[in-house]
């Protein structure tokens, strides 16, 4: 499916469907599923952790002090939420916002791996650990011990084999940003 309305009606009606997911426990104590906001048609996907209780509560990703800091990088770069996708590892609150756990990770990633290919971005862009080692497929998360390198170099940023047929299929890459202004210009640099 390479059109973008195809896409993009693809994505609304994925977003349905996700709504009533019941694949881990998750599904007991959230709110509501929080499947990811912005353009379906994006350049630029993020990946964050997990939705957070203002995230549970409103259904849109990155919202309260995390969403203002991601708002001024992008306003930085001269890009909107409108112009990317936003999304998580795990669409349901993880109680008191602990650490996802390996089976919820496991159960939840068709989520976003299907978000990848139908948004079809050129660049994923990781915004914390469990987001890194998902897709990147390392044992260790890489945004806070090496920030920058990777996305200096993103051709030699390793992917797990999911993410790699991916690519290979849409040849989206994967870059692992810090979370600074610096890193935001490189990620801009690539999208041109
Ligand atoms: S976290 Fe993911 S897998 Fe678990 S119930 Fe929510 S949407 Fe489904």
């Amino acid at each position: 499916m390479s059109d973008a309305p195809d896409r993009a009606a693809a994505l609304r009606a994925y977003a349905e469907e996700t709504a009533g997911c019941t694949r881990c426990p998750l599904a007991a104590t959230r709110t509501q599923v929080v499947f990811g906001s912005g353009n379906p048609d994006a350049d630029l996907l993020f990946v964050g952790e997990a939705p957070g209780f203002h995230e549970d509560q409103n259904g849109v990703p990155f919202v309260g002090q995390a969403g203002k800091l991601l708002d001024r990088l992008l306003a930085g770069i001269g890009l909107e939420r409108s112009d990317i996708f936003v999304a998580n590892v795990l669409k349901c609150r993880p109680p008191q916002n602990r650490d996802p756990q390996p089976e919820e990770i496991a159960s939840c990633e068709p989520h976003l791996f299907r978000q990848i290919e139908l948004i079809q971005p050129k660049l994923v862009a990781t915004l914390g650990n469990f987001a890194t080692k998902l897709l990147s497929g390392r044992s260790f998360g890489t945004c806070q011990d090496r920030p920058s390198a990777s996305s200096r170099s993103p051709a030699s940023v390793s992917t797990s084999p999911t993410f790699s047929k991916l690519s290979a299929r849409s040849r989206c890459r994967l870059v692992l940003p810090g979370s600074d202004a610096a890193s935001l210009w490189r990620i801009n640099r690539l999208l041109r």
